[in-house]
Formats: C-alpha cells, sequence, structure tokens
C-alpha cells in the first residue's frame, strides 16, 4: 500500500478554490470556507458523529452502486474512486474501506482477481489534509488488495481529473456548500440564513446559486468519469412545500438567534448580522432532479430521502447527561463547520459566547418534532 501526498492539478489554473472569481473582498469570509482543523475539541474531526452516521445510513445505496459498477465495467483491473469534499479526520475511510470491501467481497464471489485500488480523497486547499492522511496507514492495513491513496485539492465545481478516468465517485455532506455566498441577499435581515420571514428573492437568488454550483459539479464529473460509471452523493435537502419555511429548530435558525442575542448583548452589531449569509442550500428532491435532467449527462439510480437529525450529532452517553450536555454536542458540531467562517466575518473573541447561547437554544428545541430539514441519498449512472 503506497500513500501519494497531494497531486495538485497543474494546468496554471491558478486555483479559485470557490470559483468567484477572486471576489473575496466583497465576502471576506469565503477564503476562510473549511471545517476546523486538527484534532482539538473544536475540531471537524471530533465533531463529526452526525456526519458518519450519515455515511452509515447512505450505505446500503453505496454498496449497491458499487457493486453494479464493478459488474457493468466487468471487473476492470483498476479502479479509480474519488471522495469530493473528504474532510478532515477518518470519515473519508469509512466510506473508501467500505467500497474497498465490496469490490473485494464481490471479487472473491466471482472467483476474480480483486482490482488494484485508487483512492483520490478531494477537498478546498485549505482543507487539513495531514490529520486525513494519518489515519490512511489503518485504512491501508484492512484491505486485501492494493490500495494508493492520494489527496485532491481543488474545488469540485471545477475540473479535478483528466478526462474518462473515474469509475466511481462519493460525496457526503459537501454539496450543500455553494461555491460562495449568492448576490442579491440585502433583504434579508437578522437572519444568516432564509426564513419564513426572508422576501422571495431571497429564495431565488440561493436556488439559483445551486442551479450554477450543482450544474457545473455534474458536468465536471461527467468529463472525468467513465461511461457506465456511479456516483453516490448525499447532501442535506429539505421537505417543506413552502420553500422559504425552516423549522423553529433549524440549525441556521438557532445560529441566526444566538447572533442576535449578542446584538441585544452589545457585544455584536446588528449591521454585521444583516451582511453576513452562509454560502449554503438545501433544495428539495423535485430541485435536485431537474438539474440533473437539465444537464443531461447521468440517469438517476436512486433517490432516497431519510430523517435529519441534528440530535444524532450526540453520543449515546449524551442522554444521561441531560439537556444542556445534548445541547453543546449540537453546538460542537456546528461551530466545527462554521467557526473559520464567523472568525473572518465577526472575529475570534464573539465565538464561545455565541455556542454557549447556541447550545441553550438547542436545549430549549429539544423536543420539537416537525422538522423540515433531511438528508437526500442518491446514485447516478454516467450515461
Ligand atoms: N465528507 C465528509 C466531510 C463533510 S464536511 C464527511 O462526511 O464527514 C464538507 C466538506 O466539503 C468540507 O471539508 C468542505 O471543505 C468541503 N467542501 C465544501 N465546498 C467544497 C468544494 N467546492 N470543493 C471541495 N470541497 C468542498
Amino acid at each position: 500500500m503506497n500513500v501519494h501526498m497531494f497531486h495538485a492539478r497543474s494546468d496554471g489554473e491558478e486555483g479559485d478554490k470557490h470559483g468567484n472569481g477572486g471576489k473575496t473582498d466583497m465576502y471576506p469570509f469565503i477564503g476562510a470556507f473549511s471545517m476546523t482543523g486538527g484534532d482539538g475539541e473544536n475540531s471537524y474531526a471530533s465533531n463529526s458523529i452526525l456526519q458518519r452516521k450519515v455515511i452509515e445510513k447512505a450505505r446500503p445505496v453505496r454498496v449497491k452502486s458499487t457493486k453494479e459498477m464493478l459488474i457493468g465495467l466487468d471487473f476492470p483491473p483498476c479502479v479509480k474512486v474519488a471522495d469530493l469534499g473528504c474532510s478532515s479526520g477518518q470519515n473519508t475511510f469509512l466510506v473508501m474501506s467500505e467500497i474497498v470491501n465490496t469490490i473485494n467481497a464481490l471479487c472473491q464471489e466471482r472467483g476474480r482477481d480483486p482490482p488494484e485500488v485508487d483512492c483520490c480523497l478531494n477537498d478546498l486547499p485549505d482543507n487539513d489534509f495531514n490529520t486525513t492522511f494519518k489515519f490512511a496507514h489503518f485504512f491501508c492495513k484492512t484491505g486485501k488488495g492494493l490500495c494508493f491513496v492520494s489527496g485532491v485539492p481543488g474545488s469540485f465545481y471545477s475540473r479535478l481529473f483528466p478526462s474518462k478516468s473515474l469509475h466511481f465517485v462519493n460525496s457526503s455532506y459537501s454539496l450543500h456548500w455553494l461555491s460562495e455566498v449568492p448576490r442579491g441577499l440585502k433583504g434579508n435581515k437578522g437572519s444568516v440564513f432564509m426564513t419564513g420571514s426572508s422576501p422571495r428573492t431571497v429564495y431565488e437568488a440561493y436556488l439559483n446559486q445551486f442551479r450554477k454550483d450543482f450544474s457545473l459539479f455534474l458536468r465536471s464529473r461527467s468529463e472525468e468519469m467513465i461511461c457506465d460509471g456511479r456516483m453516490v452523493l448525499t447532501l442535506i435537502g429539505r421537505n417543506a412545500r413552502d420553500p422559504l419555511y425552516r423549522d423553529c429548530c433549524h440549525f441556521w435558525t438557532l445560529l441566526s438567534k444566538s447572533l442576535l442575542d449578542l446584538v441585544h448583548g452589545g457585544i455584536v452589531r446588528e449591521e454585521e448580522v444583516d451582511s453576513f449569509n452562509v454560502p449554503f442550500y438545501d433544495p428539495d428532491e423535485g430541485e435536485v432532479t431537474e438539474i440533473i435532467r437539465n444537464e443531461g449527462s447521468f440517469k438517476i439510480g436512486e433517490l432516497e430521502t431519510h430523517e435529519f437529525d441534528l440530535g444524532q450529532s450526540r453520543d449515546e452517553g449524551d442522554y444521561m447527561l441531560g439537556r444542556d450536555k445534548s445541547g453543546e454536542r449540537e453546538a460542537n458540531c456546528i461551530r466545527a463547520v462554521s467557526e473559520p467562517m464567523l472568525v473572518a466575518h465577526f472575529g475570534q473573541d464573539i465565538i464561545d459566547t455565541l455556542f454557549t447561547k447556541y447550545a441553550h437554544h438547542v436545549s430549549q428545541h429539544s423536543d420539537c418534532l416537525r422538522k423540515s430539514t433531511v438528508t437526500l441519498v442518491l446514485s447516478l449512472i454516467r450515461k
């Protein structure tokens, strides 16, 4: 088993990692858009239990898709797999081990030699790949066939791999992150994302940005994947009829509330909250399928909707510790994915207080049942 570090793209295209033409002056925090690195208390690696559970839930779709890919392509001698938005920590290796184990088991069942597997881990260049690569060693030890691991820094809203080179692509919990904050959100006051009280133009601005980004994602992958290659995508979505509706315990709603607490406390200015919006979008099934059909390169295999529960970011033991502790867990989970953005806009000093407020708001909502947020799991086939 070999571990290659970074094979960065070398086409001379300077990595504008968010595909926003370098307009970081308007949205200064966008350059800081990455999960918290390292393996400390507030890191992504230590606060991604929810994402791990999501990876487990999408397993049946991924296993089925992996098998279909192998059979459809008549057991190629080398299989190139990419995980897009791998982040820092070990989650990406859960996906990769599962894919490699599925391949090996099927080969054994059919009396075939296992292929060499080329595992390419992609994320934005600011991602803490070093923390991820520390787990490569354990991953490599478990497999039977030969596996190769490499890191591919760059935005998945652009080309990352040579033409017709990929057999299988996975992306878990990454595609709800947009390439940039959409233009036209000026009317979105007092909230970091859309809410029931946002103007409809805010929804349109977000949807247009998602349409543009997701189409570009599909177009880039369609060039990189071989015919009959497979792709499994997991992302945050929504199931409410009204496109502006988000339930009262939506994580961005709670973050907005916590920021407004700081405004009332005189720690943050109101205008600072008004001018902060997250580069995030949670499409519904209809929006996703329409974009896939319009782009035209992929057939939809499976499309599942799973329950989303940020409460799953808790460890089993937390239930024994009461509401406050579980509020803290959820706060840490959101902190790990948003701290760099928040720090770039509001500064470091407010962060601890902000997430203490956040944990309190979570504990006020632990009994809410009607949720508008879901997880979408999709399997696609390159035509
Ligand atoms: N797949 C991992 C990580 C999910 S967190 C897991 O399931 O645990 C989302 C990741 O997507 C972050 O690491 C973030 O840096 C990455 N990401 C967001 N936008 C991206 C882009 N345009 N290109 C590549 N990675 C991106």
